[in-house]
């Protein structure tokens, strides 16, 4: 589960001066820095975490925001196109996760909860033997499914009952 996000670090991230220096990122990645792109991708960077569209536009919402859902998703796919977000497959049955891309990692998902944490990875997972693909692989993630120590915790207090 996430922590609830405060208004303070909502406001932060749609601050005028942050968005233009984002800005200043997205054209070095080759986008226009339009007013959604700059808002998406900063707040996606100031919460963290893995997080569906739907998430950050209600988060927008809250400081009075609001993007059309369709053009969110234009723009977190523009986002992932040029390398500043990756999605990770990590959100199972729920809405697709992103997150700002940072260093090669693995995701761990809670059966239970449905919280995603992130598990350092020095190095990439091995590639299948070439004439066992389909095609040509351009990024591999690999998801460890179980119960986070929370959830453990909850269920061995309720075996204990
Ligand atoms: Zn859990
Ligand atoms: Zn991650």
């Amino acid at each position: 589960m996430h922590e609830p996000i405060s208004l303070a670090t909502l406001r932060v991230a749609i601050d005028p001066e942050r968005l233009a220096l984002l800005g200043d990122d997205l054209r070095a990645a080759g986008l226009r820095a339009t007013r959604p792109r700059e808002l998406l991708y900063s707040i996606l960077k100031a919460i963290g975490g893995h997080r569906s569209v739907d998430d950050l536009l209600g988060l927008l919402a809250q400081v009075d925001e609001t993007l059309p859902r369709m053009s969110a998703y234009n723009v977190i796919a523009d986002l992932e196109r040029v390398g500043l977000v990756r999605r990770s497959g990590a959100g199972g049955s729920r809405a697709v996760l992103y997150e700002v891309k940072a260093d090669n990692h693995h995701h761990f998902v809670c059966r239970s909860c449905q919280a995603v944490f992130d598990i350092p990875a020095d190095t990439p997972p091995a590639i299948p033997d070439e004439h066992h693909l389909p095609g040509l692989i351009e990024e591999s993630e690999i998801i460890y499914r179980g119960l986070c120590r929370d959830c453990v915790a909850i269920e061995t207090a309720a075996n204990d009952e």
